[in-house]
This record gives structure tokens, sequence and C-alpha cells, in this order.
């Protein structure tokens, strides 16, 4: 069955978090002023780095962070956007050429979120952009907040199955589990720094590599059957 939906995560995937260099440093501040003891240095720093791997609120429940540590890196994190683009790995200019419908979904502050895909440009690669917002916990209207509520809909929408959808992004506790335990097919962007995950369907390190895995899929099922691969779910 051809893949018909790709969708990309954002940070370590299509652009190096770690680009925006200083950019978190208040926050990292802020949550050191906190710490009041909490954690030992060596384990804070540690918690810190995470940060520009995983979503802050799972390095705060990971790391045991106080409510006021939680607060401290909070406030400084929601208001903090980007002025000049973060750096893109230099694949990026092949996901418009990905044929399939494609969806961006982040998880992050809303304003980082979508200053950084701004200041990139790309909007208008995606049939939607989407950020998993983690400063919308607050707001009781807001949609369920995690990676895989957001999957279900996009499925929902797209009127397709779990293994016509391809997960492209790099972390395992984010957008590869989530769309492992919906059957989706995953593929993991192993990008400098990034820990191969062996439950990844696929690990590439390159989106040159994602279109060799679409032309696979493409080419057996219409030189086995003679039939022309058509999309036969999908919207
Ligand atoms: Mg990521």
């Amino acid at each position: 069955m051809p893949y018909t939906v790709a969708i990309f995560d954002l940070d370590n995937c299509l652009i190096d978090a770690l680009s925006v260099g200083s950019l978190f440093e208040p926050a990292f501040e802020a949550v050191r002023r906190a710490n009041q003891g909490a954690l030992t240095p060596a384990v804070l720093e540690e918690a810190l780095n995470q940060c520009w791997y995983t979503a802050f609120d799972l390095v705060a429940d990971r790391y045991g962070f106080t409510p006021a540590m939680r607060s401290a890196g909070w406030e400084e994190f929601r208001q903090m956007e980007v002025r000049t683009p973060p750096q893109a790995y230099p694949d990026l200019g092949l996901v418009p050429s990905i044929p399939l419908r494609r969806y961006l979904v982040t998880s992050g502050f809303r304003r980082l979120q979508n200053s950084k895909i701004d200041a990139l440009g790309i909007r208008s690669w995606f049939e939607d952009v989407i950020i998993d917002a983690l400063d919308d916990k607050d707001d009781e209207n807001a949609p369920p907040h995690g990676k895989r509520p957001v999957f279900e809909r996009i499925l929902a929408r797209e009127g397709c199955t779990p293994q016509q959808v391809l997960v492209i992004g790099d972390n395992p506790l984010s957008e590869l589990g989530a769309g492992r335990a919906l059957g989706a097919v995953t593929v993991q962007t192993v990008r400098p720094g990034i820990r191969p995950w062996e439950l990844a369907d696929y690990r590439v390190e390159s989106l040159e590599e994602v279109l060799q895995i679409l032309a696979a899929d493409q080419a057996p099922a219409g030189a086995a059957t003679g039939l022309a691969s058509v999309s036969d779910g999908c919207a």
C-alpha cells in the first residue's frame, strides 16, 4: 500500500535545534536560580542540556524539577522567539519534493516554534503546520497535548490508515514513539548527535534516503501486479 502522508518533526529533523545558540540561556539561568539545591549542579546541567533535544515539560518531569524551577523556565521560554533563521540541515530544500501530503508537527512553546517556521519561510510547504504547544496546557479549550492526538487528527482528516503514513523525526520519546504506537511507519533522522533508535522502521541520515524509501515503496507494487500504484485510501 503506497504511502500518502508524511508527518515531519522540526527540531533535529529539519533544523539543528542547537543552532539557536544562546537563545535558551535566560531560561536556563532562571531555572538555575530557582534550583535552590534541589538538583546537584551536574544533574541540573545534564537536564538543561536535554532541553535541546526534548520538550521542556518532559525534561522537567524526568528530572523532577520543583514547581519553582518549572515556572521560572516556563516564563522565559514562552516569551522567546528567534530573530534570525535557525540553521537548517543541507537537505531541507528536499522537503517540497517529497511527493506526499506533508504536515509539520512540532512540540514546544508556540511563539518560539512559530518564529522558527516563519524565519525559515517553510510554512507553505505543508498542508498544515501544527504546534503541539506546551503553553496551551492552561487553556481548557485546547485539544489534548502530545503528538499522538495530533497524528490521530491528521489520520482522520486524511482518511488513511496508519500504514500509509510516514512519521519522520529524531525523537523516540516524541513523534517516533507516537507514530509507532499508532502503527505508522517511523523514519528516524539520525542527525549529528542523535542516538539511533533500533525500533524505528527506517533510520536515515538525509532526506535523500526518504525519497529512496518512497521510490522502493512505489516500485514493487506496480511491477508485481502490473497495476498503477495509485493511492487507495487517502483523500
Ligand atoms: Mg525533534
